[in-house]
């Protein structure tokens, strides 16, 4: 059916590349490129000889020229964006210029800021309808799938949805002291940033971490949460209508949190750059180079993932509750794609989104969040492609 450009070769990516060659018919050709060639290679050894045709390339997506001249020769017809969150207007600039449509799973973020906003992704809108092509944001699972199962509920559950919570959790353990389960620097920008939740209209900015609750998870039971900001909020509380609050949160063992406070305590998590012998460096970033490369999670974890959303609302004017969740097993992923969950979930998903707008079913001109979609199809591939999802109508809520 179609060629696909993916862009970056990381965890996610590495995922999304097994399913897309899992779903010959759809991806007949893919072009993995990215910053490491030596990464696309390796992924494309560990793949050849499917029906899918694989090539790979070097691209640093910073440059849009770059990026222009691969769609060029390449000739894609859609192209997945799973590189860094920095590389998103550049890739999108890119597909503007040569008609292609656009998929991710992470909303831009300045490299010098750490702010999580679609202001600057929405603010193509108008331009990729003009040129009559598709920017699907945040096909990841947070954001990603939780956006289509709050369309989902709304669609099939609700006359009026008034609260949501988003609850992800990770009872996976890989053994080490500390490591973060995706990219470290973008992990540890996310959980340092403080929390933010909507609440009547406005937007209630807490200290970071300092909301804690315990939730009972289906599969995973007792855990602490912590309320974040999560970009998905954001989208979320414009699309849904008549919400009246929404919060996401995550679960972090106490282990985890003692590290990073003892890391920020000592200027590890800052992104100002200092001098050090001479050179410029930013500490986060070489705090990256020495904790582990996440990939290197897979084989050692063990445990289940939870990530769903609880939701309350009305139906026939009488109050409901539903709760719609995913359970991930690593090792489960680990023995199928070579990945732990936290990668699977994001690569899922992604091919997911990109399968639908090849097939022209979420397929219209502008920018759009997954919730502006039908959620059908997606809830359906996601049963289909390894990501089975759960339903409660009476689950435990949070005050
Ligand atoms: P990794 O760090 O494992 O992979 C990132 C990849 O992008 C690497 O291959 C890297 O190349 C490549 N890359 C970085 N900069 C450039 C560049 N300028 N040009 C070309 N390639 C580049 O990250 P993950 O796979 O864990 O995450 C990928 C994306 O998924 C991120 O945007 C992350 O925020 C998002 N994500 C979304 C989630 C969701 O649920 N929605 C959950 C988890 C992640 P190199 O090897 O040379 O460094």
């Amino acid at each position: 059916m179609g060629k696909a450009l993916i862009i970056g070769a990381g965890g996610v990516a590495s995922v999304a590349i097994h399913k897309c060659c899992q779903n010959p018919e759809v991806f007949e050709e893919i072009c993995i490129a990215s910053r490491t060639v030596s990464k696309c290679e390796a992924i494309k050894n560990k793949l050849a000889g499917g029906r899918t045709k694989i090539h790979t390339a070097q691209l640093d997506a910073d440059n849009t020229d770059m990026v222009i001249d691969l769609i060029k020769s390449f000739r894609p017809d859609i192209v997945m964006n799973l590189a860094l969150p920095y590389q998103d207007l550049s890739i999108m600039d890119a597909c503007l210029a040569t008609g292609v449509d656009y998929v991710d799973t992470a909303n831009y973020e300045p490299p010098d800021t750490p702010k999580f906003e679609y202001k600057w992704q929405w603010a193509y809108r108008e331009k990729y309808k003009q040129a009559g092509i598709t920017g699907l944001l945040g096909s990841g699972f947070d954001p990603g799938v939780t956006g289509v199962f709050c369309a989902y509920a709304q669609k099939h559950y609700f006359d009026e949805i008034h609260y949501i919570d988003i609850v992800d959790a990770n009872a996976g353990d890989h053994g080490y002291p500390f490591a973060t389960n995706f990219n470290p620097e973008i992990n540890i920008r996310e959980v340092t940033a403080k929390g933010r939740y909507f609440d009547n209209g406005a937007w209630i900015e807490t200290a970071p971490l300092s909301v804690k609750k315990v939730y009972d998870l289906p599969e995973i039971g007792p855990k602490n949460i912590y309320l974040m900001y999560h970009e998905e909020l954001e989208s979320l509380a414009i699309h849904i209508k008549g919400i009246k609050r929404i919060r996401f949160w995550m679960t972090f063992s106490d282990n985890y949190l003692n590290h990073l406070r003892v890391l920020q305590n000592v200027g590890m998590t800052s992104i100002e750059p200092i001098d050090f012998e001479g050179h410029s460096i930013i500490p986060l970033q070489f705090l990256k180079a020495v904790l582990p490369d996440p990939a290197s999670l897979g084989p050692r974890t063990k445990g289940k993932t939870n990530i769903g959303c609880i939701i309350q609302g009305l139906k026939d004017g009488k109050p409901r509750t539903y709760y719609v969740y995913n359970v991930c097993v690593h090792e489960e992923c680990y023995a199928e794609v070579g990945s732990q969950a936290i990668s699977y979930t994001t690569g899922v998903p992604a091919m997911i989104g990109a399968m639908l707008t090849l097939k022209g079913i979420w397929k219209k001109p502008g920018v759009f969040n997954v919730e502006e979609f039908d959620p059908d199809p997606f809830m359906e591939a996601l049963n289909q492609y390894g990501l089975p999802w759960q339903e409660d109508f009476s689950p435990t809520l949070l005050d």
